[in-house]
Order: structure tokens, then C-alpha cells, then sequence
């Protein structure tokens, strides 16, 4: 809570440096990222979610074209404009500071609408994070359900101002109507950002490069493995740009105008503005390239007796990785970067979420019980020879909090899995157990060990859940499952531009 009220609006204030909220150490040795701008990049990677329903399309729009079910082709060109115009967006929601929803828009569905039918009245207090501002016909229910805040990401909102003249002057009569119903509502819509401490883009570079996942490849590769990892780091960013920041600066402060945004078209403002974003834009290309489309890596399961049962198919690599990558960002928010975990359980049916059949039920960080100030508890690690003073019997686990501060309950007949970054604990193992998490995604660094505070050789003897750990498909030990060899690692890079193809 101390957070919102410290935290800056670019809308209405300067962009102060206020970094005290962010390292959450009075250390300042590693950096940590602020809540808001945690869920800011995760809002932009919901928005990235691998998108289910362009899987579809190809044949059935093919039939719908035959039987000439659109009619004449007017009516079916303005339906595909349309669809051009409206913009993918991912959507963060926060009741207490606590995430209780991950949504992104569907093919029918904008992100406020399903927010809507996921939450209802229950949306009341809560916070939403968008990666654009969302459009006037998913304002209005939001602001009716009684939300606390809405922040948005200040580039091209939910409906384009980046289409063609035909479309643009629909776009800026709905751009009207969200200020509006802006000026009249109880909730406060604006613009958080907060600038990232120092070192956090070279404290995530330099863990994003030594993680697991990198190390695994760059060991199978011939001594070009830095230049794999750049290489990679820069096509992500190139990609993420043209999707999140409008290139043309003119062009920027032309939709900043028109979306009610006008006191940040001056310098300094802007310049810091750009600055900020691209900051951020950096920041979740270089975790998103920890664990790349590469080769034949991806999240195996070594027992094949395991895959075997129904409800331990695995995900597609490309959603795979895509929560790996959101399990990843939460890592930044712990004291030292590495153990982050999201939750999600697998409908039997598609849903009618972005997300396809995923829906989240909770999400952790390690850190310190709720409440507690920063001296309560030893902050020493392994290195520190007294035990006494150490501070691993104070920690509460990633999976620990996200057990208990998961917004959903676990329905037995559903797939419930979660993505940590790093190998699951003994202490933690029993629980995640327990909790009937059918499946486990996790790095593999420390399985088998024994650390002087820590121990993780439990994870290893683990029965009943399967464990999809980071491996290049070739090397496996035992025949794979028949449909995991036609899985999405082998096409080509997933498709993450918002829009689906007309
Ligand atoms: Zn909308
Ligand atoms: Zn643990």
C-alpha cells in the first residue's frame, strides 16, 4: 500500500525519480521492479499471449467464404477493417496489490469485456492494467463496476489511430467518448509509469544470460554462444518495438493529443516518456530472449508413462514458454531475481479468454512475510557463517505465496499447473503436491542438491505430478509421446502481432 501512494502519475505530475519504492532494500545491492511496473510488462506480455483462435481460421473462414455466409463482400471488408482497427490487448488485474486476473483480448472478446464476464461486480476496487487505453464500450462497464484505477500503456490505444482515413475519424470520436466518460467517472484512468532503477536492465541482463535455459543451449553451441543470445536479444526488441512504441515521434504526440495526453507532448515529458517505454521495452525483450524459440529446446517430460495419461499432455511450447517468461518478470520483484512462479489451471473446454483454455489462479515471488519491515528479519545468505542469521527460515517460497494468495480454487478434474523458474524446494515440493498441481514446468539447476540451508532433493522422487523441465527434445531418454513430436516448436516463430490475419 505504501506503493500507490508514492507511486507517480505521469498524467499529472513530473517525472521525479522516486526510487525508493523499487529496490525495497536499504542495501540497494540488487534491484528489484516496482509493483506498477511489474504489472505494466505484464499487461504488454499478456498481450503477446501466443494467439489460439489464428490457429483456426485458415479452413473455416474458407468454408464461411464458400457459403458466402457474410454476404457481399462490403460487409466482409468492413468486418476484416474492423478487426484491423481494434488492437490485441493484455490485461492485468489487481485487487490489494495482489494480480487476480491475467486476460487478453480474443478474436470476439476485448480484454475489458472478458475481465467483465470473468470478475463481474467483483472488479469493484480493483485496479486494471492495460497495454493500451481500452475503448469506450469496455470503459463504460469498468467504470460502472466500480473499479479503483485504471493504468494504460500511452501508446496506440485498443482502437487504432494508426489506421487508414476511413477508419481514423471512428477512432477519434471513440477516443472522445473514453475522455469523457474519464472526466465523469469515480475511477482514476491514467498513465504509470515509474522509471527503473539503476542497474535493473544490466541486473536482468546479466541474470537473463546466466539462466538456465541460455546456459543449456550456449553449451551445445561451438564458442558463438554470446552472439546466439545478442542476436536474439535484438530481433525481440525490434519485434516489440514496432508493436509498442509508435516509431514516429510526430505520430506519437499526435495520438498523446488526441487521447487526452496533451501535457506530455512537451520535452522534458515526452523525452522522458519515450525514454521510460523504451526502457521497459528493453527490459521484457531481454527477459522473453531467457528463454528463446530455439532449435529443439523446449519443456519435456522425461517419463513417458507420465505424458501418457490424459491429463498430463503437455502445453504447446510456445504457451509453455510463454508463461515461463511471465513466471520469469515476477522473479524480478524478489530480493535476488530468481524465483518467480505463475499458476494456471487448463479447462477441459476453451474458454472465452485470449488465453484459449488457460485461465490464472495465482502467482509468488519469494519474500519476507506480508507486513514486515525491512529490519524484522536477517537478510544474510549462505555465505553469512553464522546460521542463526541467515535469512532462509524467514523467506515465504514463490510457491508458497502463490498457494496462499491464489484467487481461485483447485478443481481436482482440472489441469492445474504452474511455471517456476527455478527447481521446487523440499519444503515446497509436499505443498505443491498437496495442492493437486498436476504438473510442474521448472528449471533444473539445483536438482539433487543439498545446500547448506536448502534442499532440493525431493523434486526428483516427486510421483503423481509430472515435471516438464528444459531439455532439447533430441537429447531425451526415452521415446517421446507421438503428438508431443508435431508440437509448435518445430513451425515457425509464433505469430505475436495483435491483430489476427484478415
Ligand atoms: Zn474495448
Ligand atoms: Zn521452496
Amino acid at each position: 500500500m505504501k506503493e500507490a501512494g508514492q507511486m507517480q502519475n505521469l498524467e499529472s505530475a513530473e517525472a521525479g525519480r522516486s526510487v525508493s519504492t523499487q529496490t525495497g532494500s536499504m542495501t540497494g545491492e540488487i534491484p528489484r521492479l516496482s509493483k506498477v511496473n511489474l504489472f505494466t510488462l505484464l499487461s504488454l506480455w499478456m498481450e503477446l499471449f501466443p494467439a489460439v483462435e489464428t490457429q483456426r481460421p485458415k479452413s473455416q473462414e474458407k468454408e464461411e467464404g464458400k457459403h458466402g455466409l457474410l454476404g457481399d463482400n462490403e460487409e466482409m471488408a468492413k468486418v476484416s477493417a474492423d478487426k484491423k482497427q481494434v488492437k490485441r490487448t493484455g490485461l492485468v488485474v489487481v485487487k490489494n496489490m495482489k494480480i487476480v486476473g491475467l486476460h487478453c483480448s480474443s478474436e470476439d472478446l476485448h480484454a475489458g469485456k472478458i475481465a467483465m464476464i470473468k470478475h463481474g461486480s467483483r472488479l469493484k476496487n480493483c485496479d486494471l492494467y492495460f497495454s493500451r487505453k481500452p475503448c469506450s464500450a469496455c470503459l463504460k462497464m469498468i467504470v460502472n463496476a466500480g473499479v479503483n484505477r485504471i493504468s494504460y500503456w500511452p501508446a496506440d490505444p485498443e482502437i487504432s489511430l494508426l489506421t487508414g482515413a476511413s477508419s481514423y475519424e471512428d477512432a477519434k470520436l471513440d477516443a472522445k467518448a473514453v475522455e469523457r466518460l474519464k472526466s465523469n467517472s469515480r475511477a482514476h484512468v491514467c498513465v504509470l509509469l515509474q522509471p527503473l532503477v539503476c542497474y535493473m536492465v544490466q541486473f536482468v541482463e546479466e541474470t537473463s544470460y546466466k539462466c538456465d535455459f541460455i546456459q543449456k543451449i550456449s553449451r551445445t553451441l561451438p564458442d558463438t554462444n554470446i552472439d546466439f543470445y545478442s542476436e536474439c536479444k535484438q530481433e525481440r526488441i525490434k519485434e516489440y518495438e514496432t508493436i509498442f512504441l509508435v516509431s514516429s515521434e510526430e505520430m506519437h504526440k499526435q495520438i498523446l493529443m488526441t487521447i487526452g495526453l496533451e501535457n506530455l507532448c512537451e520535452n522534458p515529458y515526452f523525452s522522458n516518456l519515450r525514454q521510460n517505454m523504451k526502457d521497459l521495452i528493453l527490459l521484457l525483450a531481454t527477459v522473453a530472449s531467457s528463454v528463446p524459440n530455439f532449435k529443439h529446446y523446449g519443456f519435456y517430460c522425461g517419463s513417458t508413462e507420465q505424458i501418457n495419461e490424459i491429463h498430463n499432455q503437455s502445453l504447446p511450447q510456445e504457451i509453455a514458454r510463454h508463461c515461463m517468461i511471465q513466471a520469469r518478470l515476477l522473479a524480478y520483484r524478489t530480493g535476488d531475481g530468481k524465483t518467480g512462479l505463475c499458476w494456471f489451471a487448463h479447462f477441459s473446454q476453451k474458454s472465452c479468454d485470449g488465453t484459449g483454455a488457460m485461465y490464472f489462479i495465482g502467482c509468488g515471488y519469494n519474500a519476507f512475510p506480508v507486513g514486515s519491515e525491512y529490519a524484522d528479519f536477517p537478510h544474510m545468505d549462505d555465505k553469512q557463517k553464522d546460521r542463526e542469521i541467515r535469512k532462509f527460515r524467514y523467506i515465504v517460497h514463490a510457491e508458497q505465496n502463490a498457494l496462499t494468495f491464489r484467487c481461485q480454487e483447485i478443481k481436482p478434474e482440472e489441469r492445474s499447473m504452474i511455471f517456476v523458474t527455478k527447481c521446487p524446494c523440499d519444503e515446497c515440493v509436499p505443498l505443491i503436491k498437496g495442492a493437486g498441481i498436476k504438473q510442474i514446468y521448472a528449471g533444473d539447476v539445483d536438482v539433487g542438491k543439498k545446500k547448506a540451508d536448502i534442499s532440493y532433493m525431493r523434486f526428483g522422487e516427486l510421483e503423481g505430478v509430472s515435471k516438464f523441465t528444459n531439455w532439447s527434445c533430441s537429447c531425451l531418454p526415452t521415446p517421446r509421446h507421438s503428438s508431443a513430436r508435431s508440437e509448435p516448436h518445430l513451425r515457425p516463430k509464433p505469430q505475436l502481432v495483435a491483430t489476427p490475419d484478415p
